[in-house]
């Protein structure tokens, strides 16, 4: 293929790229969206192998079965994969990018083919190789323990480090200082020290990062790191010269980093502090695990029957669905029991709280698969000064998005966090299993509230039970 054809086939992917994350931003329009996304990768992939840049049948055949064993192990683990599993899916798949970074800087600086730079364009070309090591090292390490901490193998709970932030500050002069002794290397051997003690300091600085953060701001890790893979992806394209990547790497980047900000409004933290590293913990107590956070008062539970007479008897009810809904697959219950509520004239509405379940967007993914239609599916802004004038807001395996702490007590881990004000309904149900506390750790005051019940059970099986029951 000639260069011209190339290009004319990466401006192609490229807005087929743009389409597909335009469509990604609204759930009725996402799977046009995902279909973009697969013929721009199937157009960028294929004129790459085409383009001129691969030379020789060895190239290509090494290239074809590097590809073969990717999409295998690709293939396998999206078959395998949990939907409750797929946040750290994703956080490994960040890992990667930044590993593929770190792994292509390297390539690239041992590459012993001739080259033609001048002076200048040799030093941007070695600025390029370290940007791009640094950024795919901290998004490499900081990815695995974000790995570590979604899939509960790391505790939760913040690691602070007497002087972390002076800690961060060393290590960031470090780099400088290393960067400035690497420019000024006379040979490949005598740069590949300061490359190394660069990535090692980098790498510490990415488990340090993601170590420092608390349970309830894992969310603002993940859409960071998401962006953190952008820009890795972003300048493994300036070592290679290829357009394509570093645009691409552009969008996925900066739509992270929007995403992240978005995640900051969500809980009520500053951009600026996230950007800088230092956020997460406040001042907040060290958030518990599981239960050990102690209940606190007497609850009310209430049983399946009842909770299907409390609903058939209002005229208006939320629900507020939880990573317990994801973790129970009850979302078609959830459906089924919507619809006979609707068929009898009873008004149904969905609160959707930003950082619901495990990922961004997790509870819309959820809805959308069990076809609950979107006009009833609300985000806490457009719904939560309506909980007073409803009847029943019932909260299906949702802990931290429903507590009132989060208002209530400035020494809570979550204080400040915007919530779902479910208390203020006439009565709220919660279900869950027991009265363990959610991923920040932290005990619920909403248990204990005088209009609160509580479903115990595992949300599939109860809400199979309040649907028999509201059938009869
Ligand atoms: P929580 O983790 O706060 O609470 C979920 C609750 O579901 C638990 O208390 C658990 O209680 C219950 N549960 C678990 N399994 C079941 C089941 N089978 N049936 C019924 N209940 C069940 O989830 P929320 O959605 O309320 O809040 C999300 C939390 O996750 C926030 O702290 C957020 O910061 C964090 N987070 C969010 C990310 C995102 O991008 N959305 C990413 C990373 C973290 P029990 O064990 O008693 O059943």
């Amino acid at each position: 293929m000639k260069v011209e054809m190339m290009t004319v086939a990466y401006i192609g992917a490229t807005i087929l790229f743009i389409l597909s994350l335009g469509g990604l931003s609204n759930p009725e329009t996402s799977r046009r969206g995902n279909l973009f996304g697969i013929i721009g990768m199937t157009i960028a992939v294929v004129a790459t192998l085409m383009g001129p840049k691969i030379t020789g049948v060895g190239n290509f055949v090494n290239i074809m079965i590097a590809m073969g064993i990717g999409a295998t192990v690709g293939i396998i683990a999206a078959m395998r994969v949990q939907m409750t599993q797929m946040p750290e899916l994703v956080a490994l798949m960040h890992s990667l990018v930044g590993l593929a970074a770190c792994l292509v800087g390297f390539a690239n600086f041992i590459d012993p083919s001739p080259t033609t730079f001048s002076a200048a364009e040799k030093t941007i070309h070695e600025v390029e190789i370290y940007v791009g090591i640094l950024i795919g090292a901290i998004t490499f390490s900081g990815s695995l323990i974000a790995f570590g901490k979604l899939s509960g193998k790391i505790g939760g709970s913040p690691l602070l480090l007497p002087a972390r932030h002076f800690l961060n500050l060393l290590l960031l002069i470090g780099v400088i200082w290393v960067g400035r002794w690497f420019l000024h290397a006379e040979s490949i051997s005598a740069g590949m020290v300061p490359l190394l003690i660069m990535t090692v300091l980098a790498l510490l600085f990415g488990v340090h990062m993601v170590m420092a953060i608390g349970g309830a701001d894992m969310p603002v890790v993940v859409s960071m790191l998401n962006s953190y893979s952008g820009w890795a992806a972003s300048a493994t394209g300036f070592m290679l010269s290829n357009d394509l990547l570093i645009v691409v790497g552009a969008l996925v980047g900066s739509s992270g980093a929007i995403l992240s900000y978005i995640m900051c409004r969500a809980m009520n933290r500053h951009f600026v502090s996230v950007i800088a590293g230092g956020f997460g913990t406040g001042t907040g107590k060290s958030p518990a695990k599981g239960d050990a956070a102690g209940p606190q008062g007497e609850v009310q539970p209430i049983s399946a029957a009842e909770t299907a007479e409390l609903l058939r008897n209002s005229e208006s009810v939320i629900i507020v669905p939880g990573y317990g809904m994801a973790v129970a697959q009850a979302q078609h219950t959830v459906c089924e029991i919507t619809k006979l509520l609707r068929d009898k004239g009873i008004k149904v509405r969905f609160g959707i709280h930003p950082v619901a379940g495990r990922m961004p967007g997790h509870m819309n993914v959820l809805l959308a698969e069990a076809r609950v239609p979107y006009d009833i599916v609300f985000e806490m802004d457009e719904l939560n000064d309506d909980f007073p004038n409803t009847d029943v807001s019932m909260v299906i395996g949702a802990n931290d998005i429903v507590n009132p702490a989060a208002q209530d007590d400035p020494d809570s881990p979550i204080a400040g966090m915007p919530v779902l004000e479910v208390w203020k309904a006439k009565t709220s149900i919660v279900m869950k299993r027991s009265m363990a506390s959610g991923y920040a750790g932290v005990d619920n005051p909403l248990f204990y509230k005088e209009n609160n019940k509580m479903l115990f059970g595992d949300a599939k099986k109860m809400l199979d039970e309040v649907l028999i029951n509201l059938s009869k």
